[in-house]
């Protein structure tokens, strides 16, 4: 499988998995036997990670999908902290990656310091669709291989990954470790290949670099607003449009996602006790029955995540979530 980078397309290993093996996979991918020149795999996989509960019911993520957080990250970490993602050669030739960010820049004549998330949707879409294209080539075969083929199956020409069920269940509960482990190898690779200057404070640089900035909670505010009754989801007071906030029932932490399945309209009291603890688990219950609601009104696309959310829900307990909160004196 040396050279996976190169298929267009493959099956994932589809027989029976032990623990053992998934975890093999994973230590393969981290250890120095799997040969990087650049940081795409690591960035690729974060890409993953990020869009796990966002599958459809067949575990199917598109190229669009995975690309448009791939290049968000790269964005942030190379024309915002000037990281670089591959060892400068003799000539000093920028990566098809770089490339394709330059062209972008350059082409709407943005300022270094403009991260992702405040580019125009037009200007987005143009960018990530001129990424995907430079790197869908290499990327996505050689972390298909260097995963032994247990992670997903993919096509470039149809532009998708799909996961491997065994494999989907095991990331999914183990995803801060693998997170973590991802983040610990980037880093590492990053040292060897950038400035002592620049690897100052790399790994915020990276964690950053991948957070979406939360800018957008006022849309999900006036649809939640709109189609639901206005009582905090926690203690039931009345809201008003000046005292609602927006809750992220799902801790953001573990989904680092904004999607309105996961979203609740809370009193600033609730949403300030809750912070990055799960609700109960009679708020799960309440949460699932109205996301019910939301499907039925809305084509929207999330509904197969929105019935997702009692497993995602246990696989956060799984990765360290375990302290569950409720309100203390409920007022009406
Ligand atoms: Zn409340």
């Amino acid at each position: 499988m040396a050279a996976g980078y190169s298929l267009k397309k493959a099956e994932y290993v589809d027989r029976p998995l032990s623990d053992d093996e998934m975890w093999s996979a994973f230590a393969f991918l981290f250890s120095s036997k799997s040969v990087n020149d650049t940081s795409y795999k690591y960035g690729f996989l974060k890409a993953i990670l990020d869009n796990l509960y966002n599958t459809d019911d067949k575990l199917v993520l598109t190229f669009d999908q995975l690309f448009s957080k791939f290049t968000e990250i790269y964005w942030n970490l190379v024309l915002k902290h000037h990281v670089l993602q591959k060892k400068p050669g003799k000539l000093n030739r920028q990566s098809e990656l770089e490339k394709a960010l330059i062209y972008g820049k350059e082409k709407y004549a943005i300022l270094d310091d403009i991260p992702f998330e405040s580019l125009s949707h037009e200007m987005q879409i143009d960018i990530c669709h001129k990424v995907k294209i430079k790197c869908k080539e290499n990327v996505v075969g050689a972390l298909y291989a260097d995963l032994q083929g247990l992670l997903y199956s993919f096509s470039k020409k149809g532009e998708w990954i799909r996961i491997n069920p065994r494999m989907y269940e095991f990331v999914c509960k183990h995803k801060v470790a693998i997170e973590k482990l991802n983040y610990y190898e980037w880093a590492k690779f990053l040292e060897r290949v950038n400035e002592d200057s620049v690897v100052d404070h790399l790994l915020s640089k990276i964690d950053e670099s991948t957070m979406r900035t939360r800018s957008s909670l006022a849309y999900y505010r006036d649809i939640l607003f709109e189609e639901f009754e206005n009582k905090c989801f926690y203690c039931g007071k009345t809201l008003t449009k000046r005292s609602v906030e927006v809750d992220h029932f799902i801790p953001w932490s573990f989904i680092k996602d904004d999607q309105i399945w996961n979203f609740v309209l809370a009193c600033p009291e609730c949403n300030n006790k809750k912070r990055d603890k799960l609700a109960k688990v009679f708020y799960l219950n309440k949460i699932s029955e109205r996301n019910e609601v939301l499907i039925e009104k809305n084509t929207r696309n999330a509904a197969d995540s929105a019935r997702r959310i009692k497993m995602i829900y246990d696989w956060a307990r799984n990765n360290g979530y375990v302290n569950t909160w409720e309100p203390g004196k409920v007022k009406q």
